[in-house]
């Protein structure tokens, strides 16, 4: 039973669910959990932990940046985080979860049926591949992703499907500082800029986590993104 915690945890992260939505994020929980012992889906496995560590933790993006009505891709969402969270949380929002795995997408789809969601989608390959074609490059309001590469090499990932005035909104560490720094140049060739970092404790832990918001501010240049070889050879 995790409703209660999370009837506490998100307000205190500014975020006030929508009707139904609580009951609808213990049921992902459960359904995680469920197929988590036949498939890997994540390494927690206590639902209490799966409440604080997974689901509190992407709602806290609701309270760095606003997302009704706005059009997301979540790049390599795993077993759906952040991007089922927020769509529950954010019902208005059209969601596309997008990873290389399509044993976790088919998943994601018979869950996002059973859960009534409408307006999410998922979108099987690499990141770097769909963002080549007209149909997704510079087509989206904001992209996120979380625990899925160093954000020089996320940039890249990221940043083309990000229509110019909208965001990409990347999941990291306090400790990110450095992999930060590093990323300026790979963010300004893109067509990025860093509007802000936001850390936030997770409600109910000791955990500190962060949001990198970068903005959008001009047409990412044709030549990226590279092919992926090319990205771990040489990152920006
Ligand atoms: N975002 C989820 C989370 O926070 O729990 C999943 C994180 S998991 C560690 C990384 C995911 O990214 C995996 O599902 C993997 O298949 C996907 N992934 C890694 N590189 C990718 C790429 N280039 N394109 C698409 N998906 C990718």
């Amino acid at each position: 039973m995790i409703a209660p915690l999370l009837e506490a945890g998100l307000p205190a992260l500014g975020v006030e669910p929508p009707a139904g939505a609580v009951a609808r994020l213990e049921e992902y929980a459960r359904l995680l959990l469920e197929k988590n012992q036949v498939m890997n889906l994540t390494a927690i496995t206590e639902p209490q932990q799966v409440a604080r560590l997974h689901v509190l933790d992407c709602a806290a993006l609701l309270g760095v940046y606003a997302l009704e009505g706005k059009r997301l891709l979540d790049v390599g969402t795993g077993a759906g985080f952040p991007g089922v969270v927020l769509k529950i949380l954010v019902p208005s929002l059209d969601v596309t979860l997008l990873d290389s795995l399509n044993k976790r997408l088919d998943w994601l789809e018979e869950t996002c049926g059973a859960l009534g969601l409408a307006g999410i989608r998922t979108l099987h390959g690499r990141a770097e591949e769909h963002s080549r074609g007209d149909a997704f490059r510079e087509q989206f309001d904001v992209v996120t992703s979380r625990a899925v590469a160093e954000l020089r090499t996320l940039s890249e990932l990221c940043l083309p499907y990000v229509r110019p005035g909208g965001a990409f909104l990347a999941m990291k560490s306090v400790d990110s500082d450095e992999e930060l720094s590093a990323a300026g140049g790979a963010i300004a060739a893109l067509g990025g800029r860093l509007r802000e970092k936001r850390d936030y404790r997770i409600p109910g832990t000791d955990v500190r986590h962060r949001v990198i918001v970068i903005e959008k501010i001009s047409e990412t240049p044709k030549k990226y993104p590279r092919s992926f070889a090319k990205i771990k050879k040489n990152p920006l």
